[in-house]
């Protein structure tokens, strides 16, 4: 029987931090820290995603300003939007909400932003030093992935640790913050033979693959710790059924939002585990921390303060 690691003491930690330093630097140096996201289009997770970035912004005394695009920007005026972000000095953090729509390469517009307001970790330049394991602002979920693990007393240092996925948002840059901490880790994919055999040999398992529950039981080791990065909506009321009985959270989900939100692993597996990250209310919420905590040392360096 396993034990879960919730975000949400942890991410109201960190938020209060935050929240106490913005007000210590306005009372130093009358300014606050702004943030800046770009939305291109009406992707609807992304609207809400936006959304609780600004409102989380501002319970904290950080300004936040959204810039909503239309789907069909080009390339060249979006690049242009970004550069006049750059340069405002109201501005310490700049984020690019992805996904952009299919006409837009992602990668080359986050090129655009200075990387000194790279609060995303997604810049090249920023994934650059963190392969050097230099300071850097570290990718917001995998930063959220060690802070969670560093708050429930999961040494890292000779584990194996198998994380599933290899995005640039998540799997990659985690992979990297993994070994920098002296993890030994596999990195699988879609394309990795015997999935559920490598996954078994970890003793911290990350999945991060955007598929609900498919990392069941016998993916995982007795004992092993499971971070659940996945953040799947699942409406079909048959499968939330066999996932959660009637558990009546899932059952008023469904029948006021008409889905409910599903990890990336099976809740079967917290029976196995010995520690588990729940869906929703686990690294989703330290996400949102990392990039206020990120915005708040962008504003510092940018102003120079100590
Ligand atoms: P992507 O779709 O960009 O990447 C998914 C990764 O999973 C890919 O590397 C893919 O492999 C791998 N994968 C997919 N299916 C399989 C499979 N059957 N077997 C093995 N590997 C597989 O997703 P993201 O990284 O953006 O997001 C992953 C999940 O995390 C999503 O549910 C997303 O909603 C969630 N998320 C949560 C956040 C949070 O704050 N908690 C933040 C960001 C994302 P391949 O490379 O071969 O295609």
């Amino acid at each position: 029987m396993g034990a879960w690691m919730a975000g949400k003491p942890l991410a109201d930690k960190i938020k209060a931090e935050v929240a106490e330093k913005a007000a210590a630097y306005k009372a130093k140096t009358g300014r606050i820290p702004g943030l800046a996201a770009i939305l291109v289009g009406d992707n609807k997770a992304s609207q809400v995603y936006v959304r609780t970035k600004e409102r989380t912004s501002g319970q904290l005394g950080i300004s936040s300003r959204v810039l909503r695009l239309p789907a069909d920007i080009d390339a060249r005026s979006l690049e242009a939007r970004i550069r006049e972000l750059n340069r405002d000095e109201d501005i310490d953090g700049i984020l690019v909400q992805l996904p952009l729509p299919g006409h837009l390469d992602p990668w080359e517009t986050v090129d655009a932003i200075d990387p000194r307001k790279d609060v995303d970790g997604l810049h090249p330049v920023t994934l650059g030093r963190l392969l050097q394991n230099r300071d850097v602002f570290k990718t917001c979920t995998p930063q959220g992935v060690l802070t969670l693990l560093r708050e429930f007393d999961v040494s890292l240092e000779g584990k194996e640790v198998v994380v599933v996925g290899r995005s640039l948002i998540v799997g990659k840059p985690l992979v990297i913050m993994l070994t920098n901490e002296n993890a030994t880790v596999t990195t699988c994919h879609s394309r990795t033979r015997n999935l559920a055999g490598v996954v078994s040999r970890a003793d911290i398992v990350v999945a991060a693959m955007g598929r609900p529950a498919f990392v069941t039981p016998d993916f995982v080791k007795p004992g092993a710790v499971v971070v659940d990065v996945g953040i799947n909506s699942v409406s079909d009321e048959r499968k939330v059924g066999e996932l959660y009985g009637d558990d009546p959270g899932r059952r008023k989900d469904l029948a006021e939002k008409g889905y409910t939100l599903v990890g990336d692993v099976h809740p079967a597996v917290f029976e196995k585990a010995a520690a588990m990250t729940p869906v929703p209310g686990g690294v989703g919420l330290l996400t949102v921390a990392a990039l206020m905590k990120n915005t708040l040392e962008a504003f510092r360096r940018l102003k120079g303060l100590d």
